[in-house]
């Protein structure tokens, strides 16, 4: 199968860069399984123009909708290979599929890191979050636990004080900075160092509290995790594109969203924070633009 635009991720930047590409009059596929977006298991309400509160999976399946209306044409499979094979790109999926596109967009998203601990996964979305700015407003006058170390893990406990009544931050070591720290104690951060978390505790689906590798037990109404991300990298490894970020997790891109490699564009969590739909949406427009502008050039837009 040849193409003008593949979309490698079908979450909210892939599905915007879609609706661009294909109203571009480029052929336009994308890959991946929408129930794999970070989206999917969201309740959004800091999305512009949005009365109350929405479901990621209904946003995620109108958006889709909406991009086929344009035709652009989705493919519920994963793409395992990417090679770069002079002016086109030669893909692979799962299920040995091959494809080939004048330009590429990366929109794979990231993998949140987890405690991995027990009643993690159960309590998911009910009281336990991997985001601050998406989650704080539901708590509201509550308690709250945040587990990390780093300045993402410390810039959220001190944003948390601002909805919660109590924060708590539990950590190994801290290697946040001295205007860091003073932040923390001028908000009132509680400190918890060193207490290893081995179970997240819950009754009637909701979190109740955290119990710690001495046995002791803390109660709370929900817990922030907050350690790091990965992306999806072995793709983008695979042809060269240059990463960023402090472990090289993320992609780099120019204000067209272009990578180092002509004709690859990359959109969305995978280029970094904040994590956000509306971030997501703003780059994945503006990908979805330019690839389609090179792929009708045939590969001769100049960087
Ligand atoms: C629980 C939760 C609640 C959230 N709430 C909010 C909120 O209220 N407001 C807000 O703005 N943001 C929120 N977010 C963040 C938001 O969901 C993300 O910022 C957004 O989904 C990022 O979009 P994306 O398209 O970059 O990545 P994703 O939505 O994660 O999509 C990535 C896509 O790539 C696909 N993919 C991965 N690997 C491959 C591969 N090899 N081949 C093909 N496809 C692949 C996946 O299947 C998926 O379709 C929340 C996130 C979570 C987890």
């Amino acid at each position: 199968m040849e193409t003008d635009v593949i979309i490698i991720g079908s979450g909210p930047a892939g599905i915007q860069s879609a609706i661009h590409a294909a109203r571009k009059k480029t052929k336009t596929a994308v890959f991946g399984k929408i129930a794999h977006s970070s989206l999917e298991s969201a309740h959004v309400e800091n999305y512009c123009c949005m009365q109350g509160v929405s479901r990621g999976r209904e946003m995620l399946l109108d958006g889709k909708k909406q991009a086929e209306r344009f035709g652009a044409v989705f493919f519920e499979e994963d793409i395992t290979k990417v090679r770069n094979n002079g002016d086109i790109f030669d893909l692979n999926t799962e299920n040995g599929t091959a494809i080939s596109a004048k330009s590429i967009i990366f929109a794979l998203g990231i993998k949140r890191n987890t405690l991995n601990v027990k009643g993690e996964k159960e309590y998911y979305g009910k009281g336990v979050s991997y985001c601050v700015e998406c989650d704080a407003n539901f708590y509201r006058g509550k308690k709250v636990a945040m587990a990390g170390s780093g300045s993402a893990a410390a810039s959220g406990a001190v944003l948390l004080t601002a909805y919660a009544s109590e924060v708590t931050l539990i950590y190994d070591k801290t290697g946040v900075n001295e205007k860091l720290l003073q932040q923390l104690a001028d908000s009132g951060v509680k400190m918890l160092e060193g207490a290893k978390i081995v179970e997240i505790l819950g009754s009637n689906s909701k979190v109740t509290g955290i119990k710690f590798a001495d046995s002791t037990e803390y109660p709370t109404d929900g817990i922030f995790i907050e350690l790091g991300a990965k992306g999806a990298m072995e793709l983008a490894a695979q042809l060269g594109v240059e990463l960023e970020g402090e472990k090289f997790d993320y992609i780099k891109t120019d204000k067209k969203q272009r990578t180092n490699i002509a004709g690859i564009y990359a959109a969305g969590d995978i280029c970094g924070a904040p994590f956000q739909i509306a971030k997501a949406i703003g780059e994945g427009c503006v990908a979805g633009i330019n690839a389609a502008e090179y792929a009708k050039a045939g590969g001769a837009v100049k960087r």
